[in-house]
């Protein structure tokens, strides 16, 4: 869902110097065309869940990987309900370690073609960008592992370690191939060590021409509770002292006032040393400090009053929905307030529920609304960073690279939780911030989709090839 890096990062800075300059190789004309028909295919399909064709773009993508020489045994559409996921492993030879994921979705958000400038499921090439829905969000990158998986392979690139495929078919609704995969079929991932992420990550190019990144190493969780207090109610012509709508308007000002502790980790830390010598505000100064000291409660106090570092800070819960009463002339016999939390990465749930139920008080129920999956933040590995670092300079020589926490939610959360860390190395990078992921006439700049071949054909060889 998240893909592109926060605006505020625009200023960024560097953060490694261990990649050796990889030699950029561009794909090939007949690369681009096999590509190009794979992706124009696939953006074709409806993979929302309304147009329900992501079965047919996995069984799709799984002819071409067997056309490509894939056995037909190392190609998996594991269907679940409407849906479906695709998992295809290339096998290594082991010398490198562990196997590595590569993660991706099939699946879009809806669009409707009456409100678009054009039909959404036809790619269409136009002044520099292709349009469609899915062209940026995940289509263009599921297209960069797909084409990279069968050009390696018709070169007879064999790699040190097996790297597997793994696209889901419903990240933007309820993420349940994902979690198929990691309880039902966790066999297929066999004991992969960390998971890269198609759907996270990203750069922009600022107009000094440089190539800022954002590495995705952290989400937060995404967590909802009813906070709900009930009353006999009764007539509004004789008010008494216990009134639902008071108690529940106390507790959530309860909950105004209260604050999470303050927490922090490699990717905040990291990504407060890149920002803030670019943030001259006293919050900036507080942030550096904080990052050489993150026992500086000042400095902790200073940032908490700018809503950006704040949520970089803690765990935050805020109410975002009421509802309550029955009648104007009765009183309410049920208040229930809605409360929204983005918990910090390695904080248990359970813990937050029950800070939540002291917050609230005895006479308020507190419930979570949905599942929510609690993961921890993935530790920065010098070999992800070092392959990131040479998959980046092919295209963009200059480019600086800085971790990011997002604030959730892609499919690399559900491996975090499942103990596999996962990065978010999407391989676009453009100057254009515009591309309507979600939205209308959602766009990607044709350089940009062709310069991600490089990149994950860097990436890939760097971690798994002979070097
Ligand atoms: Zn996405």
């Amino acid at each position: 869902m998240l893909r592109r890096l926060q605006t505020h990062l625009l200023g960024a800075v560097l953060m490694c110097g261990l990649a050796t300059a990889a030699q950029a190789q561009t794909p090939s004309t007949a690369e681009r065309t096999e590509a190009l028909e794979i992706y124009r295919h696939i953006v074709s399909l409806d993979t929302s869940i309304e147009g329900g064709q992501t079965p047919a773009m996995a069984n799709y993508l799984a002819d071409r990987f067997r056309a490509a020489g894939f056995p037909a045994e190392d190609v998996h559409v594991l269907p679940l309900a409407q849906t479906a996921g695709l998992l295809v492993r290339y096998r290594g030879d082991s010398s490198g370690g562990r196997p590595v994921l590569l993660i991706a979705h099939m699946d879009v958000v809806p669009a409707r073609r009456s409100e678009w400038e054009r039909d959404p499921f036809t790619l269409v090439e136009e002044n520099g960008y292709f349009f469609g829905r899915g062209a940026s969000d995940n289509k263009a990158g599921l297209t960069h592992l797909v084409q990279t998986f069968i050009s390696l392979r018709r070169e007879n690139f064999r790699p040190t370690r097996d790297l597997i495929i793994w696209f889901s078919g419903d990240e933007e609704t309820s993420g349940a191939t994902t979690m198929a995969l990691l309880g039902e079929h966790r066999a297929l991932i066999g004991d992969a060590e960390f998971a890269l992420n198609a759907d996270a990550g990203g750069g922009v190019i600022n107009p000094a021409g440089q190539a800022l990144y954002a590495l995705q190493t952290a989400e937060k969780t995404y967590a909802s509770y009813s906070f709900t207090a009930r009353n006999q109610g009764g007539h509004s012509s004789a008010p008494r002292e216990d009134n639902a709508i008071y108690e529940l308007a106390a507790a959530l000002t309860r909950l105004r006032a209260f604050q999470f502790p303050v927490m922090h980790n490699d990717t905040t830390i990291a990504s407060f040393r890149a920002e803030a010598p670019l943030d001259q505000t006293p919050t900036g100064r507080a942030a550096l400090r904080f990052a050489e000291n993150p026992g500086d409660r000042a400095a902790a106090r200073t940032m908490s009053r700018n809503p950006y570092y704040a949520a970089q800070l803690r765990t935050t819960c805020v109410a975002t929905m009421l509802s309550a009463g029955h009648a104007e002339n009765a009183l309410p016999q049920t208040a229930t307030g809605t409360v929204n939390c983005r918990v910090f990465p390695g904080v248990a749930l359970a813990d937050i529920e029950s800070e939540l139920r002291a917050i609230a008080g005895a006479g308020i129920e507190v419930a979570l609304i949905a599942p929510a999956n609690a993961s921890d933040a993935s530790p920065l590995r010098a070999d992800v960073m070092g392959a990131l670092s040479a998959a980046l300079r092919a295209n963009h020589p200059n480019a600086v690279i800085t971790p990011y926490m997002s604030a959730g939610a892609t499919d690399g959360l559900f491996f975090r939780a499942a103990g596999i860390p996962a990065y978010g190395v999407g391989g676009i990078v453009s100057a254009d911030e515009e591309d309507n992921a979600h939205g209308l006439n959602e766009r990607i700049p044709v350089a940009a989709f062709y310069e991600g071949f490089t990149h994950w054909r860097v990436l890939l060889t760097t971690l798994a090839g002979r070097n």
